[in-house]
């Protein structure tokens, strides 16, 4: 029976359908769970933190009002599902917290906030290209000196090494391209401000890389709607099967792949009845 097809596409779902299309279906298709990461709640957490600090005014954007945000966000994030499957002790959450802290204090090393001026925060941005649909979440999105669009995206985790260079350049293409289809005008940058390094990386983007990325979304969904007719996601061993999270389904690993077509029946079928009972409600 063919699977059903996932409903849209974002950067990262088309760059984990590049590392490995087995992956991806568990995550976007079969809908697994992942076990609770810290990397990534420490992300949240981060991103929670600027998204205060740029509610503020723009004086009031400083490091040690940065930390008081940080000290905010970890107080609405502590009941997050993430959060409380993580099941630290004090000392987990001083640690989690203090090492956030050296990424916003990094951040400040990158640039200075008080100067910046934003037209959205956590910005979901939808679109259909081709009959295929795209979403994105914008972290930032500001107007420079000369009243053009800047997209800024924050990464928790350290720059790509040359082997994920695609990975990074497809990201930007595609919010580069999310912009131009939504507000007609392409952004005159986007930057990645990698926070643990600390390392911005500038992109401009072009003709060429808007319609590269046009070609790229559209040839992976070719490759999804083919993969999920045929019920035929490969898994594709190599470094970072070190942190994925579905070794147990994964035949490479010596997994049941029928466990992940079970999760994503019951889902389904949990679901439908949910709906049929809110129809009756109302
Ligand atoms: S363990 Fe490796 S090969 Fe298997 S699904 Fe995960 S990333 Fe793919």
């Amino acid at each position: 029976m063919p699977l059903p097809l996932p409903a849209s596409l974002s950067p990262s779902k088309v760059s984990s359908f590049t590392d490995c299309g087995l992956a991806f279906r568990f995550s976007t298709i079969d809908l697994l769970p992942e076990p609770p990461s810290l990397p990534a709640f420490r992300g949240t957490l981060v991103h929670a933190a600027l998204e205060r600090l740029f509610c503020l005014e723009p004086a009031q954007r400083t490091a040690s009002v940065a930390a008081r945000c940080l000290a905010e966000a970890m107080v609405e994030l502590r009941p997050h599902s993430e959060m409380v499957a993580l099941d630290l002790d004090a000392d987990g959450e001083a640690g989690l917290l203090s090492e956030a802290q050296i990424l916003l204090d990094n951040y400040f090393r990158l640039e200075d906030p008080t100067g910046i001026t934003p037209i959205g925060i956590e910005l979901k941005l939808e679109v259909e290209v081709d009959g295929v649909r795209l979403r994105g979440i914008i972290d930032r999105l500001e107007l420079d000196d000369d009243g053009e669009l800047v997209v800024t995206d924050y990464k928790s985790g350290r720059a790509p090494s040359e082997q994920y260079e695609q990975a990074r350049l497809t990201g930007v293409a595609f919010y580069s391209l999310l912009c131009e289809r939504i507000f007609g005008r392409r952004p005159a940058k986007v930057q990645l401000l990698y926070l643990a390094d600390p390392l911005a990386i500038i992109s401009v983007p072009t003709d060429r890389s808007t319609r590269g990325v046009e070609r790229r979304v559209g040839a992976v969904w070719s490759a999804v709607e083919r993969a999920c007719a045929q019920e035929d996601f490969r898994p594709k061993p190599g470094r970072l099967c070190e942190w994925c999270g579905f070794k147990a389904y994964c035949p490479a690993f010596g997994g049941d792949i029928a466990l992940a077509d079970a999760h994503r029946v019951e889902l389904q079928a949990r679901r439908e009845a949910e709906r049929a009972d809110l129809a009756v409600t109302v």
